[in-house]
């Protein structure tokens, strides 16, 4: 039996092409970028596939040479095991807003409904390979767990949502350039995107009060049995200049060392729990980059009723929106 050869070329879109010589095959498999967020264990099973399709058996040699190929190919395919003690969860009604204001942010487009959806009831944090997470995602196989102090809180949902479309990796395209201050992104996160740089130390400084500042609420007819009364309060702040400048902050209370950044306040119209909340530093000013928008999302849940509501960035406030929430 004469030696056998061919070439089995991965392509992005999961279209594999077998070049045959000789009536036989050698298996060169070659990874593209998607192999790093698709499952290599699906991938091995297509090539299996499609090499029958092919109309030739393999041995399981060969077939065990193909699996090991793509893993080596496309990183490692093991990941870690679930927390024992998770359970299966519905995902919350808010969830279809964070999931949206994901989409929007990272500009990838996914499907929330694929996201298989586990909860460690009542946990502070769960444990993954030996450490504490508030919540760890499995992008290979849509898998999600967070521990269940963590399933409403927005930012952290959403760095879960991020990585569901953007991949295992804390890449600072994805995590800081376009989806700081929609997804939390701390610890490894930090480490790995690395923090939003500063402008140049000696930036010209401009009073906050001369940023735009601007708030929009998502969605603009909230209702209790729509979304339970969830709502996004977007607050942008923009440096119009088309260079780079530090924004002068004043503090929170005179002589104190905290200065507020981006926040809102509801006000109500009928009886309600208004009130404010804000971000805030240790430091006197913030750097924009060249005609720079820096965002916070602030997740509220409002009962039924009319609220007035702003967005502050420091000193400076929009004006007030009308908000409705439907019952
Ligand atoms: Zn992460």
């Amino acid at each position: 039996m004469g030696r056998r050869q061919g070439r089995l070329v991965l392509v992005r879109t999961g279209v594999y092409e077998c070049i045959r010589s000789d009536q036989a095959y050698l298996f060169e498999v070659t990874c593209a970028a998607s192999c790093f967020s698709f499952p290599v264990v699906r991938y091995a099973t297509k090539i299996v596939t499609r090499l029958y399709y092919h109309g030739r058996s393999l041995s399981n040699q060969y077939r065990i040479v193909a699996i090991i190929a793509a893993a080596l190919a496309c990183g490692d395919p093991v990941e870690p095991p679930l927390p024992t003690n998770a359970v299966r969860m519905l995902a919350p009604r808010a969830y279809t807003l964070w999931w949206r204001l994901t989409e929007t942010c990272s500009r990838i487009a996914g499907d929330l409904e694929s996201i298989n959806w586990y909860v460690v009831p009542g946990a502070a944090d769960i444990t993954v390979n030996g450490r504490a997470y508030q919540g760890y995602s499995w992008p290979r196989t849509n898998t999600i767990v967070l521990a269940g102090q963590a399933v409403l809180k927005g930012p952290l949902v959403r760095h879960e949502m991020l990585h569901a479309l953007a991949g295992r990796e804390h890449r600072r395209e994805y995590f800081i350039d376009r989806c700081d201050g929609v997804v939390a992104c701390t610890d490894d996160c930090a480490i790995e995107a690395g923090a939003p740089a500063p402008p140049p130390s000696d930036a010209s400084e401009i009073p906050a009060t001369a940023l735009d500042v601007m708030i929009r609420i998502d969605p603009a007819q909230p209702s209790i049995t729509a979304d339970s009364g969830w709502i996004a309060l977007i607050v942008e702040a923009t440096n119009t200049h088309p260079f780079p400048i530090w924004a002068r902050l004043t503090p929170v209370n005179e002589g104190t060392a905290a200065f507020s950044t981006f926040g809102y306040t509801v006000d109500c119209i009928t009886a309600c729990a208004g009130g404010t909340e804000y971000e805030f530093v240790y430091q006197d000013r913030i750097g924009f980059g060249s005609g720079q928008t820096r965002r916070q999302v602030f997740d509220r849940r409002l009962d039924p009723g009319t609220y007035q509501i702003r967005g502050f960035f420091n000193s400076d406030t929009t004006t007030s929106a009308t908000l409705m929430v439907y019952p």
